[in-house]
């Protein structure tokens, strides 16, 4: 008989980033991450301060693309969300596909939605946690009552 998988009930941090917002696909994205089955535990529209972004791209910090990403995600509100559920972790970052939104697969939120406008893949609708330790750091800096 097979033996039922273990489920691994998680949360991460998703944000919807200003491009995202700014081109109205905020209910789109957390249409698909619902539909896939996930919950979303807290949903708020903040306006990043430098301070924060500092700490959540602490490990670019030195990269060429570092300054000119802060920039953007200074330029208007993010969506920032707790998402839970079996394997969300990993399950959001696939839904999510792959970083440069033009190399993104069909099917993928920066597949069908993004693509490089020529701005070296800093625009690409979304973040998601990578870890459940990065999961936990992020929510601390975007959620910082919780
Ligand atoms: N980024 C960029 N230029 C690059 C690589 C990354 O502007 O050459 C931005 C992009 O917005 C990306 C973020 O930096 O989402 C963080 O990069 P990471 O490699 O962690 O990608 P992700 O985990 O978001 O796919």
């Amino acid at each position: 008989m097979t033996q039922p998988t273990t489920s691994t009930i998680e949360r991460t941090l998703i944000l919807v980033k200003p491009d995202g917002v700014r081109r109205g696909l905020s209910g789109e994205i957390l249409r698909r991450v619902e539909a896939k089955g996930y919950t979303l535990a807290a949903v708020e529209l903040v306006h990043a301060t430098p301070d924060q972004l500092a700490t959540h791209y602490a490990e670019h910090e030195g990269k060429p693309f570092y300054a000119p990403l802060v920039d953007f995600m200074l330029s208007g509100p993010t969506l920032a969300v707790i998402a839970e559920g079996d394997g969300v972790i990993a399950g959001f970052r696939s839904l999510a596909g792959a970083t440069d939104p033009t190399a993104a697969a069909p099917g993928t939120i920066r597949g069908d939605l993004g693509r490089d406008w020529g701005l070296k893949v800093q625009q690409n609708l979304v973040h998601g946690s990578d870890s459940p330790e990065s999961a936990e750091r992020e929510i601390g800096i975007w959620f910082p009552q919780s």
